[in-house]
């Protein structure tokens, strides 16, 4: 008997989907009461018990449009970790007002001419896993909308010739590979929210894939783009290369739709590969790992990916079962009779495309992996870290359950300036719970070189309470005092998660009073009434409390 496939149903106040989860390890689980101490489970408060305010009166919008209490609430905030407390503790929850599900960039257009019209803002949702307040409704900001654009999805076009495909902005990534895969392409653009976010998310966001190394970051493969905005219409080309002027498809990403929304956007894509391997190595220490990643990079080693986690990372891949521990033991022994001791740094690196190339790039990586003392632990490893690689975020939730939070925030710095960076950050997150006599944990790595430098990719955790506001003030804390440590030793104050609400206090210490007034004249031309996502980018309110 054939058995229907179930239905794929979005998790509210979670990460993911209802038929996917992944439970914190005990060992796990013994480390963190070790570690920061015994929390209080976090609660699920049942969406339909939550009081939600009833909609403000919005004038007739031109496509569907909807105000039931459920798709409001499930469009009131991302995936942030201060979002997700909000959710599950039933506090703040601010909905929209409405959302609207616009089936073309005209029904765009039309949109945002009646709420220009009305003063109704206008908040883009892509998939909604930002992690930085980008799709949060603050208090006060008055009658808004969510413009979720899942209708806005697809393959458009493909230029076989010339390697382009053109995708409506809310295709999500799956669905990006799924289009592309039948025609024998790939975009290779794989955050690791790749389940759930989307080709115009990633666009405003200057969003980073997990194989950014070979596939280049999505401003690398966005060649042409559509933006609507209030003002009108920006039709970007796909060029391989102009001088016409600044650089406009720049401008575009990272916009976090102050610019406008985009609705379909020209990728470059590539031959899919014929095969995909990632190895594993291991090096005596953080130094030791950072020489060998900066060396495969700047040798020019055509890899697709490189990941390098610290110490604790480390140790908590391997002993305690981040990573799948059918391997840990086995490479655990090894390590032993190797003498590799506890500050031994896990190296993952990998590559993609034919068999005969493959051997050879792998082979250049390991002699440099040796000649900085690495011990090759061969494709295992690797093999279950692609397995899992988008199944690490449901962990999350399983620990809200057993009373820890965890969140992550990432950096970058040139090569010079990366030691100072993550001693700066590691000092800052260890006395950040302080006033509440708190600890936290800390673990970081590097997944995005490039040849002038690194991103820093640091993952916290800390216990719960029974308080929904003090857990959520804790992790203002953190990240209160991770931002001014990383503006403090020259890092930028985000390599790939955006500006948001959350940064946006600190985005004038990166870029100058002068830098954040061009984005903002240039806003002002595109939407002058302000309508779109005036709480991001450029309003730098502190908002992580709200
Ligand atoms: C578990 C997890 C893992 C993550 N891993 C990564 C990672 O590896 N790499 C990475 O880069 N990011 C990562 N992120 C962050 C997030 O997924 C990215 O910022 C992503 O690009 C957001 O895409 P989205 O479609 O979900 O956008 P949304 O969250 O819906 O929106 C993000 C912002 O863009 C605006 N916006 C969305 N679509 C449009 C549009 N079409 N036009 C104009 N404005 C728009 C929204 O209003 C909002 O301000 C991760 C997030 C989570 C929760």
């Amino acid at each position: 008997m054939e058995v229907p496939p179930k239905p794929v149903v979005r998790r509210f106040a979670a990460w993911g989907f209802e038929n996917e989860s992944l439970r914190p390890s005990a060992q796990l689980l013994e480390w963190l009461r070790t570690v920061v101490g015994s929390g209080e489970p976090v609660p699920r408060v049942a969406p339909g018990s939550m009081a939600v305010i009833n909609p403000a009166d919005l004038p007739p919008l031109p496509a569907p449009t909807s105000t039931a209490a459920m798709d409001r609430l499930q469009h009131s905030r991302g995936q942030g970790l201060p979002d997700i407390l909000r959710l599950r503790f039933g506090s703040s929850v601010h909905p929209p007002d409405a959302v609207c599900r616009p089936g073309t960039a005209a029904e765009v257009e039309s949109v945002l001419r009646a709420c220009d019209r009305h003063g109704v803002r206008v908040i883009p949702w892509g998939g909604g896993t930002s992690v930085t307040g980008g799709v949060n409704v603050p208090p006060g900001l008055g009658p808004t909308i969510s413009l979720d654009l899942e209708r806005l999805s697809g393959l458009e076009g493909l230029d076989e010739r010339s390697h382009l495909a053109t995708l409506g902005a809310g295709t999500m990534g799956p669905a990006v590979e799924a289009a592309l895969a039948p025609h024998g392409f790939t975009l290779g653009h794989f955050p690791q929210s790749w389940e759930l976010s989307t080709v115009g998310g990633w666009i405003v966001t200057r969003s980073s894939g997990q194989e950014s190394l070979g596939y280049g970051r999505i401003e690398d493969l966005m060649a042409g783009v559509r933006v609507v905005a209030p003002a009108g219409r920006l039709d970007l080309l796909p060029l391989p290369g102009s001088a016409a002027g600044p650089e406009l498809r720049a401008m575009v990403t990272g916009s976090e739709g102050r610019l406008g929304v985009v609705t379909s956007a020209t990728l470059r894509v590539r031959p899919l590969p014929e095969r995909k391997v990632v190895q594993a190595a291991f090096v005596r220490s953080w130094e030791d790992g950072l020489e060998t990643v900066r060396e495969l990079v700047q040798s020019g080693v055509p890899l697709t990916m490189i990941r390098l986690s610290d110490p604790a990372e480390t140790r908590v891949a391997l002993a305690i079962g981040l990573a799948s521990s059918r391997w840990s033991p086995v490479v655990q022994r090894y390590l032993r009779a190797r003498r590799i001791g506890d500050d031994a740094c896990l190296l993952l690196y990998g590559t993609d495309g034919p068999r005969e190339t493959i051997g050879s790039i792998l082979s250049c990586a390991r002699s440099v992996c040796r000649r900085h003392h690495g011990v090759i632990v061969g494709s295992g490893p690797g093999r279950h870290w692609l397995a899992d690689r988008f199944r690490h975020p449901y962990m999350r939730d399983g620990l809200l359950d057993e009373g820890y939070a965890t969140d992550t925030f990432e950096t970058a710095a040139v090569w010079s300036g990366v030691e100072e960076l993550r001693g700066a950050v590691s000092a800052a997150v260890a006395g950040a719970l302080d006033p509440w006599g708190e600890a936290t944990a800390l673990l970081c790595h590097v997944s995005h070189p490039y040849r002038d430098g690194t991103s820093l990719y640091f993952t916290f955790f800390y216990r719960t309470t029974g308080d929904c506001d003090e857990n959520v003030a804790r992790w203002a804390a953190v990240k209160r005092s991770a931002m001014e440590a990383i503006v403090g030793a020259g890092g930028t104050i985000s390599h790939h998660h955006g500006v948001g609400a959350w940064h946006a206090p600190w985005l004038e210490a990166e870029i100058g009073a002068l830098g954040r007034a061009l984005i903002a004249d240039a806003a002002r031309r595109m939407d002058p009434r302000g309508i779109l996502n005036p709480q991001v980018l450029l309003d730098p309110t502190d908002r992580l409390e709200a």
